[in-house]
């Protein structure tokens, strides 16, 4: 958690809308993630946060990257290829897993030369694979359980279980290797059986692929999904990792490639928005404060990830129920209808949000002519 001071001496210095990446927290959690799962090696996935500077601070802690486009992977390739990495593990290809089951030929021609491991969940794209990345490694993303997972992915991406196999021959018929299997639990995932259930669903598959003569393929891809404790609801991360533990061991051959693909986890907590009251009305009887940053903004994820952000002021009084609504003219830009805060906040005074550094200033856009928030980095090596 960053300084209430220190959030308020930063936003004299830069103004508002502000972003503040703290990267020690950043490393705290990609310790933390290591610490908890030592035979996993983290690819972060980039679309959570694609600032270069959270990108460099976790390739020097160890860290691999889960991109799904061409401009990620350039920005990852760019900032990490000249970059000492104090904890460098060797792993699995070229540091980068291209995770996106559907890319497109021009996509495929650019990512050719650099012999990617990319992920796949359906013929026609082995189809595609062959004809314009043929030096392409392959990844067979099958479809799990996203059981009360906050963002739902299963009916978009994912073989079915019972075609997986069949997926995998197909690849090596057209001259392919499949180097593994990948799931997705869905974000921010409170369930943790889903977890069990497609490492249970994972070991049935390699065993039938491993007994039709498939060996190459042995890199389990466990996606992402790790919860943030944005609430006291969410049970601790170390007894998922005690869980997974536990099956990886149980399951599979101790010489298996394990990596995963955390985004939420690695970034949520190391960033906090601090905005300014612009304007204030009461409307219907309710207290209604408006700030200088909302939904289109570092807010998006109210929208996009279906997460409240609490809004915090730096000053105690008298509380009341307020609603919070963001700078544009669209009544959807409305941060919170239910904020206990002071009311007797004035204009020009600040509110902060923490736990706000997963797809939030990732989505933010230019809307109605206000720009994202800037963005400060405190704590970088
Ligand atoms: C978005 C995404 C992730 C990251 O998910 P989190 O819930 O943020 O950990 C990982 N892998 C794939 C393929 C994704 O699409």
């Amino acid at each position: 958690m960053v300084a209430q001071k220190l959030l308020k001496r930063l936003a004299q210095e830069h103004g508002t809308p502000l972003f503040v990446v703290d990267h020690a927290e950043l490393r705290r959690n990609y310790r933390l993630f290591k610490r908890h799962l030592p035979r996993v090696q983290a690819y972060y996935a980039v679309k959570a946060n694609a600032d270069p500077a959270i990108i460099r601070t976790i390739y020097q802690e160890g860290g691999s990257f889960d991109v799904a486009s061409i401009p990620e992977f350039m920005l990852v390739h760019e900032n990490i290829k000249d970059l000492p990495a104090k904890a460098r593990q060797d792993f699995i290809w070229d540091k980068i897993i291209y995770a996106n089951p559907i890319k497109t030929p021009t996509a495929l021609e650019q990512l050719n030369p650099y012999k990617p491991l990319v992920t796949y969940d359906n013929l026609e794209e082995i189809h595609k694979i062959k004809r314009h990345a043929p030096q392409a490694g392959l990844v067979l993303r099958v479809q799990v359980p996203n059981t009360g997972s906050v963002v739902e992915l299963s009916s978009k991406f994912g073989a079915p279980a019972g075609e997986a196999v069949d997926l995998i021959a197909a690849a090596y018929e057209a001259d392919l290797t499949v180097e593994g299997l990948s799931f997705h639990v869905g974000s921010q995932c409170t369930n943790f059986t889903n977890y069990i259930q497609a490492l249970q669903l994972m070991a049935n598959i390699f065993r039938e692929a491993w007994d039709r003569g498939y060996h190459e393929t042995k890199i389990l891809d466990i996606g992402g999904g790790f919860p943030v404790a944005y609430d006291r609801h969410v049970k601790p991360f170390s007894r998922l990792a005690k869980m997974l533990n536990a099956e990886f061991n149980r399951l599979f051959p101790a010489d298996m490639e394990i990596l995963a693909e955390p985004g939420r986890f690695l970034v949520a907590t190391a960033a906090t928005a601090v905005s300014e009251i612009v304007g204030k009305s009461v409307r219907d009887g309710k207290l209604c404060y408006y700030i200088n940053d909302g939904v289109y903004h570092t807010f998006s994820g109210v929208i996009f990830d279906h997460i409240q952000y609490h809004l915090k002021a730096f000053r105690s009084g008298p509380t009341q129920i307020c609603s919070v609504f963001g700078p544009t003219c669209d009544a959807l830009d409305t941060v919170s209808l239910a904020e206990e805060l002071p009311e007797d906040l004035e204009l020009g005074e600040l509110l902060y949000s923490e736990n706000i550094g997963a797809y939030s200033h990732a989505s933010s856009t230019h809307f109605n002519g206000f720009p994202p928030a800037k963005v400060v980095h405190i704590n970088q090596e």
